[in-house]
């Protein structure tokens, strides 16, 4: 991409690219060198409604939600394909954009391919069913696709984040408007460019970037969106649930965490220092659910703590773009600073800063927003750096003598999105995860989930989960249909005597 002439990329509605009325566009900057990579026309609340306009109209008179799914299963597996073949430049553009490194963002793409691809399986297999009832009536149920649904992304994992809420909902028959996150929209404009070119009708699928307040609430406070799916922080997740509670229409939200993960005395902890650290320091922290409190039986507190800072240590630091990195920068200056901010609160709470704790010394990153993988030790469970969610590489440690209170220390939080255990114990592994309070549980492996998986957390975390089968049920509504058998002319023939006649 070159500095001198970042690449456009503008509103994408109703098949077509075009500027916000205002002409208004923002330079967005690589952020690990601070160099200009694109200009992005920035939508105000016109345009939100004239993205909702076209995915309405597009609803009502495509052929997409009215064949039989295959239509709809051709085109998303096609549409697979083309992002697979087309991978290297989706995830590069992704590096550039978000910070991650580029093996990161390979993965992330690889996902994005199998999500389309299980939403394509799934597309021609929405089915009703036949329930009995008492004669001569028949009963069956056929599930129908909401209207227009509203995705809402954050910048984490641009463009996984926002497709596998955008996939079930095409493959159910919606039509979809996505508004992904102001710092990190170009994936989400390429998708819909490669979509448009793959065959999904004009309208059905559309991109709006612009301020959340401003653009993300015009788009859920109107009529014509019947469900939202939210990804991003429980302050706007709860604002989201609030329009949506209003209005009566589906949401999902998915909130932020701050998960933690238990190590039992008899671990492997040469593989739960590595699941340690990829879970805390993958996309340089910036997961939800990154395991970002390690809580170590006292037993295998030093000899753990001593893998997992060699881990920390050997991580290379620099540029996603280039080869043989292991972390990226942070995605931008602020919240660089938001996590140094919690580094110091740590520190003035009594933490011990075994390694990390500031920005590289290496010159050469001094213009990116590098932070060094950090690890703290001793910080009181009443410290901000351990209640709430840092969303950068800093893991928080603590430990503990009886399994009770490891399990008191682990749910002592507002989040449940997610919980690790390590542990060789079958039974104790099994047992300690009922009594976690979180959504998704990994027993002797990192943070991982698949498109099949479903994802979602408990208490802040959220309301609902994506992907999995059950994601096809969030975005159809049940219809019941029952037919009264009798010959036209002729008396009904009476009911169950528990059946009410019909007033
Ligand atoms: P954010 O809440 O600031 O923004 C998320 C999205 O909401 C952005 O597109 C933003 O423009 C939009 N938005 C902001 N204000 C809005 C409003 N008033 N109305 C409508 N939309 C609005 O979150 P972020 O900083 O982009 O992402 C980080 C957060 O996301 C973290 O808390 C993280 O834990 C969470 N997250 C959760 C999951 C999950 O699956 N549970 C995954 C990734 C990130």
């Amino acid at each position: 991409m070159n500095a001198a002439e970042p690449a456009r990329f503008d509103l994408f509605i109703d098949g077509q690219e075009i500027s916000g009325q205002k002409g208004e566009r923002a330079t967005l900057k690589d952020p690990a060198s601070g160099h200009a990579i694109a200009s992005v026309a920035i939508a105000g609340r016109d345009e939100a409604l004239h993205a909702l306009e076209a995915a309405d109209r597009a609803f009502r008179e495509s052929p997409w939600a009215q064949d039989d799914g295959a239509l709809r299963a051709r085109v998303l597996r096609r549409l697979a394909d083309r992002l697979e073949a087309d991978a290297e430049s989706f995830a590069r553009l992704e590096t550039v954009n978000m910070g991650k490194t580029l093996r990161e963002a390979r993965g992330d793409v690889a996902f994005v391919v199998r999500t389309l691809e299980y939403a394509s399986g799934l597309a021609d297999k929405i089915e009703g069913e036949t329930i009995p009832v008492p004669p001569p009536r028949f009963d069956y149920t056929v599930r129908e696709p909401l209207g227009v649904t509203v995705h809402i992304a954050p910048w984490n994992y641009p463009l996984l984040l926002a497709i596998r809420s955008v996939a079930p909902a095409l493959a159910s028959g919606n039509s979809v408007v996505l508004k992904p996150a102001s710092l990190t929209p170009l994936t989400a404009v390429s998708f819909a460019r490669l979509a448009h070119a793959g065959g999904v009708p004009p309208g059905i699928l559309n991109v709006v970037m612009g301020p959340g307040r401003e653009v993300g609430e015009a788009l859920v406070t109107d009529e014509r969106c019947r469900a939202v799916s939210f990804t991003g922080s429980v302050e706007v997740g709860l604002r989201i649930g609030e329009i949506a509670g209003r209005r009566a229409i589906p949401q999902t939200l998915e909130l932020g965490g701050k998960s933690p993960v238990l190590v039992l005395p008899d671990a492997d902890l040469d593989r739960a220092a590595r699941g340690i650290g990829f879970g805390i320091f993958g996309n340089a922290g910036q997961m939800c659910w990154a395991a970002s409190r390690l809580i170590v039986h006292e037993s295998v507190r030093v000899p753990l703590l001593g893998k997992v800072r060699a881990f920390a240590e050997a991580l290379k630091l620099g540029p996603g773009i280039e080869d043989g990195i292991d972390m990226g920068p942070l995605v931008s200056a602020d919240q660089v600073d938001r996590v140094l901010g919690y580094i110091d609160a740590a520190r003035q709470d009594g933490g011990k800063v075994i390694t990390g704790g500031g920005r590289p010394d290496d010159p050469r990153l001094a213009p990116g927003n590098f932070v060094r993988p950090t690890i703290v030790e001793e910080v009181p469970p009443t410290s901000r750096a351990v209640r709430e969610e840092i969303f950068g590489p800093v893991l928080s440690v603590s430990s503990f003598r009886e399994v009770e209170e490891a399990i008191r220390l682990a749910n002592d939080t507002r989040f449940g999105l997610f919980a690790a255990l390590w542990t060789k114990d079958v039974g104790a592994a099994h047992s300690l995860a009922r009594r976690l309070h979180a959504g998704m549980i990994a027993i002797n492996d990192p943070p991982n989930t698949f498109p099949q998986t479903p994802f979602g957390g408990v208490k802040d975390s959220g309301v609902g989960s994506e992907q999995g089968r059950k994601s096809i049920e969030f975005f159809t509504r049940t219809k019941n249909v029952l037919v009264h058998l009798g010959t036209p002319g002729k008396r009904p023939a009476p009911a169950s005597v528990r059946t009410k006649p019909p007033k």
